[in-house]
């Protein structure tokens, strides 16, 4: 068996330690003479599962007991419908900044339940930075702000955080949570599919400060998608994803083990530096993202060549440097590189872009 570098943009790699410990777990988790998978949710043997998983997670983000933290299924794109639906029960109207696709669909689906106003866009530019912003744009009536801070598919970041003043701040996080180092305090609610920095898909973190639920959902919200119910039943008004929730827990304690998120960072800077370098310093390869956006997480670049493009994705993936397509909008090469990728799976990529660019 021979694990390869693997640079899926999600699902994406999992931390060897923590699938290591799932396998030893796998059949017979503590005494309980089961697997993970095999237990009922409500059991004693789970109960303790799920809440220290929260419970590490508010460790790791610093967040008090003002926010709840849900373990929700359906995808962060469960979430562009879900937010909409809780939120909109004020003025009705939300600001959103359309950094790229993903947080294009969040607006597009919260159309659907009010007036969305887009503040700055940068579409037109093919999503090649974080638009900027003017204080003066924001609706101070609207029922919430949204922005993406990392923006997977086009490789940029958000480096500043709008002040949104008494405006509920939500974040889509799905591609730089536990990654990067935010006064979460800021944020009043904050959201992320697992698969790329948490564990396996099929979860969904929600961490929502409490006081921006005081009124109900729109009228229309089915109880699933209603956060005062999820609330309620701690995540549990249906069956949760029980293993993927278990996993999580495993990676927040890896991650606590590393130095939490300070370490976290202080590692996804010198990844993306290993590999940004590399880039600056060829003829051949070309970042496509602006410098000053550039994603911690998602390395995007191109040839210039389509067919070159290919060729370095077909050739890599012989030497066991994996999933490096870029993602089916944009084409070119992709590298993710999450908290998971060992700082030796970025050296061996940067390796072979420099050999692949002399043998030309
Ligand atoms: C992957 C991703 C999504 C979509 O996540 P699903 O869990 O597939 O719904 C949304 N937003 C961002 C920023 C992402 O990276």
């Amino acid at each position: 068996m021979k694990r390869v570098h693997n640079f899926s943009a999600g699902p994406a790699m999992i931390p060897q330690e923590v699938l290591e410990k799932a396998r030893r777990e796998l059949l017979c988790y503590g005494d309980s003479g089961m697997s993970v998978m095999e237990m009922s949710h409500r059991s004693s043997d789970y109960k303790p599962i799920i809440e220290r998983a929260e419970s590490l997670l508010r460790e790791l983000l610093g967040v008090d007991k003002s926010y709840k933290i849900l373990f929700l299924q359906g995808g962060a794109t469960q979430q562009f419908s879900q937010i909409p639906m809780n939120l909109l029960t004020g003025s009705g109207r939300a600001d959103y900044i359309e950094s790229g696709n993903f947080a294009q669909k969040a607006a597009k689906e919260a159309s659907r339940y009010g007036k969305v106003q887009i503040v700055a866009s940068s579409a037109a530019d093919a999503y090649n930075h974080v638009p900027s912003w003017k204080q003066e744009d924001f609706d101070p009536q609207a029922d919430y702000f949204h922005i993406t801070t990392n923006n997977t598919i086009f490789g940029t970041r958000f480096t500043e955080i709008p002040e949104t003043g008494d405006v509920p701040l939500v974040a889509d996080m799905s591609s730089n949570i536990l990654a990067e180092d935010y006064d979460f305090s800021k944020f009043s609610l904050i959201y992320a599919g697992a698969q790329k920095n948490i564990g396996p898909s099929g979860v969904t973190v929600v961490i929502v400060k409490e006081d921006i639920l005081k009124k109900e959902p729109l009228p229309f919200t089915p109880s699933i998608m209603n956060y005062h119910t999820m609330i309620k039943e701690g995540s549990m008004y249906n069956t949760p994803s029980t293993y993927s929730i278990y996993v999580a827990m495993l990676v927040f304690e890896w991650i606590i083990d590393q130095g939490g998120i300070p370490a976290m960072k202080k590692l996804a800077e010198k990844r993306a530096a290993i590999l940004y370098d590399t880039l600056d310093q060829s003829r051949l390869f070309k970042g496509t993202s602006a410098k000053k956006d550039r994603s911690l997480m998602n390395i995007t670049f191109i040839t210039g060549d389509t067919e070159r493009d290919n060729r370095f994705v077909a050739e890599a993936k012989e030497e066991g440097l994996v999933n490096l397509k870029g993602h089916r909008l944009v084409g070119g090469i992709r590298a993710s590189i999450y908290n998971a990728m060992p700082i030796d799976g970025v050296e061996a990529l940067a390796d072979f872009m420099k050999r692949f660019e002399k043998k030309g």
